[in-house]
């Protein structure tokens, strides 16, 4: 995996609409009609693995997924949410929070797996999701008074 910070996606972009970021990382939202509520928690910087990082930014950047996905827990009540760090396509530190339910295309696959269901996308207004789960991680993330 030689993918170089020039050749890389999430160096050259957000990566997704950007909901909450910081000097280590950003919570994107991903447009997906399938999964509302998929965001991908990405580091700024082209680091390949998570003990590339200093301990410190390690359990800032999980702080930061934890966040996530305390939020969506809140807002969508999901039957489960999935965490998961590939970066075999793209070795920069990125993490995909997943909200799942019993009856979402995928189940009880991973959402990269081959779909057992049709598509059946979600009653959920996305917008309104978006901006609920922007405010949502921005007063988790908050520094304290
Ligand atoms: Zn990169």
């Amino acid at each position: 995996m030689s993918l170089s910070p020039a050749d890389c996606p999430l160096c050259a972009g957000p990566g997704g609409e950007t909901v909450w970021r910081d000097a280590l990382c950003r919570v994107v939202w991903i447009d997906e009609p399938d999964y509302p509520g998929y965001c991908r928690v990405i580091l700024n910087e082209h680091v390949r693995e998570m003990t590339d990082l200093p301990e410190e930014e390690r359990h800032r950047l999980m702080r930061v997924v934890f966040a996530v996905e305390a939020a969506l827990r809140e807002l969508m009540q999901p039957d489960k949410v999935n965490l998961a760090s590939l970066g075999n396509q793209v070795p920069h530190l990125h993490w995909h929070v997943i909200p799942r339910y019993r009856a979402d295309r995928h189940y009880p696959d991973p959402v990269w797996a081959p779909p057992r269901r049709p598509p059946r996308p979600m009653s959920v207004d996305a917008a309104d999701l978006k901006q609920r789960l922007a405010r949502a991680v921005a007063v988790l993330l908050a520094p304290p008074e």
